[in-house]
């Protein structure tokens, strides 16, 4: 008989999408940014971000704020820009 241990398992994806610019800052880590329609790029600092929005501000949120600076588009989607990819522990 096994015991009832199943709480507490997080998906790392959902911790992901979860986090927010002020534990970016903490680690260190900017936002990388793309848009959707001319593929344009760029990596934010949270310093930069952090001017205009609060530290409790989820990352994925932040896309739909931005104005791609190439295109104008607003179709513009965010993530971490994690110094390594593909790591599955975020600690
Ligand atoms: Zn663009």
């Amino acid at each position: 008989m096994g015991g009832m241990k199943q709480v507490g398992i997080l998906r790392e994806e959902e911790k992901q999408t979860a986090i927010t610019l002020g534990e970016l800052k903490v680690m260190g880590v900017g936002v990388f940014c793309w848009c959707n329609r001319c593929r344009h790029t760029a990596t934010l600092t949270t310093s930069e971000l952090l001017v205009e929005m609060t530290p409790d501000f989820p990352v994925p949120e932040v896309g739909p704020r931005l104005i791609c600076s190439d295109c104008g588009s607003k179709d513009i989607a965010t993530r971490p820009a994690w110094p390594f990819l593909g790591a599955g522990t975020l600690h």
